[in-house]
């Protein structure tokens, strides 16, 4: 799929002088970025300033499918648009606050209180035990689809220690080594993924908390199988797009 930014004129066309408007940035040519939230109600494929040039699709299946620079720039825009959505009084005093800085603040006029889009942090990891990761499916997965474990961080804890209490309320593991693998922007609405590998003490499994429909231990064998493409057990491997694919390929490179 080719990534089409709309020009000045259209995007006028398309969203009144109120509509939220925010500078992502300078692209390498120069050009200026602007994320525009435009009215819901554009519909490309009837008649008006969008005809023809195609339809709309949800952020996450459009990232699938554009190049990884473009997915990012998507990324930022759709942060950011969700954030001033959600903070548009101040959670101080209650006032309205308005867009400053670009986008990148929004200010009570009334308290004098600033505020800044927020990034919450989730820990995304794999258990091992010898030659098996634990993976697991949440209810609404379809049939076959499996992930990672994964869970936000509380107020108060480290890394380390939100990869052990979700393993363990999750699946019931207990985990050791927690050790770090690598990050990944999700704004679905706002969060940093942080991928992570931990040593498990045994591979009993109890669904303590009841988030996950199953969880089970996968053999490096048949990771290596699913990445090749290959049909193990009628499961399929997350997406490139997502970091528990890049988990799994890390664990099947493990000697
Ligand atoms: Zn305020």
């Amino acid at each position: 799929m080719e990534a089409g930014y709309l020009q000045t004129p259209l995007a006028c066309d398309l969203a009144p002088v109120t509509a939220l408007s925010i500078f992502l940035g300078l692209d390498e040519d120069g050009a200026a970025l602007f994320a525009l939230d435009v009215a819901s109600d554009v519909d490309p494929s009837a008649e008006g300033p969008l005809a023809g040039l195609g339809h709309f699709r949800d952020a996450r299946t459009a990232a699938q499918l554009l190049p990884l620079e473009d997915a990012a720039i998507l990324g930022q825009a759709k942060a950011l648009i969700d954030w001033h959505q959600r903070h548009g009084f101040c959670p101080n005093c209650g006032a309205r606050t308005a867009l400053a800085d670009a986008g990148y603040r929004r200010h009570c006029e009334s308290c004098g209180a600033d505020h800044f889009p927020r990034t919450d942090p989730v820990v995304i990891m794999l258990a091992i035990h010898e030659d098996a990761c634990l993976v697991g499916r949440a209810p609404r997965f379809p049939k076959g689809m499996f992930s990672a474990l994964a869970g936000f961080i509380e107020p108060g804890e480290t890394i380390e220690e939100a990869v052990a209490r979700e393993l363990y309320e999750e699946a019931g593991v207990r985990v050791r080594d927690v050790s770090y693998f690598a990050t990944q922007p999700w704004p679905f609405p706002s969060s940093l993924m942080i991928g992570c590998f931990a040593r498990a003490e045994s591979r009993e499994i109890s669904l303590n908390d009841h988030e996950l429909a199953e969880a089970f231990w996968l053999e490096k064998a048949k990771v290596r199988a699913l990445l090749a493409g290959e049909k193990v057990d009628g499961l399929w491997v997350p997406p490139s797009i997502a970091i528990a694919h890049h988990l799994l390929k890390r664990f099947a490179e493990m000697s």
